[in-house]
């Protein structure tokens, strides 16, 4: 519960921006969560025991903004 729940606090930084949701815009390096600092922090969260599964929760939605990213890129 608590780690779905990490995975959808980081989803709050997409309704922070405006617009919401822009299919053309990559979110990575965007949203102050997505960020590459952002994305080193979820990284190191794997080295602890009591915060890798939030670590492993973060980074699964990074990677899923990384995917939109490209099928962008393909386009
Ligand atoms: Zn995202």
């Amino acid at each position: 519960m608590l780690i779905l729940l990490s995975g959808i606090i980081i989803d709050i930084d997409h309704f922070f921006s405006n617009p919401i949701f822009d299919p053309n815009r990559c979110s990575i390096n965007f949203h102050p969560l997505h960020s590459y600092i952002a994305i080193f922090i979820y990284f190191s969260f794997l080295f602890f025991k009591k915060t890798r599964i939030y670590g492993i929760a973060l980074l699964i939605h990074i990677l899923a903004d990384m995917v939109d990213c490209y099928m962008i890129n393909l386009n």
